[in-house]
């Protein structure tokens, strides 16, 4: 998708505002300590709808966030598959499965 440059920048000011450094970083941190997307989130009183929104506006934090999210995903469960998805996982793979059936 392509935007007017305008309208690009206009995005990632307020991506950057919704969800500002700081609390990008708290989020990545509380991943890593194996805490869920969702329950780190509203820790931090953002929406995950949000967080996914920001990931792809602003690739570097999108990029980082999907690493942290598949290193700390669960290697029991069938990744790339909607099951994962069910069992709450929200790595790449999983995401990616749900996106396709949509
Ligand atoms: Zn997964």
């Amino acid at each position: 998708m392509s935007y007017p440059i305008d309208d690009a920048e206009q995005l990632i000011a307020t991506a950057q505002e919704e969800l500002p450094p700081s609390t990008r970083s708290r989020l990545i941190a509380k991943l890593r300590m194996g805490i869920h997307i969702e329950d780190a989130a509203r820790d931090l009183d953002v929406s995950v709808q949000r967080v996914f929104a920001t990931a792809r506006i602003l690739s570097a934090f999108g990029d980082q966030l999907d690493a942290t999210l598949t290193a700390e995903r669960d290697p029991d469960l069938p990744h790339g598959t909607v099951t994962g998805y069910n069992k709450r996982c929200r790595c790449p793979q999983c995401r990616a499965a749900v996106n396709r059936r949509i």
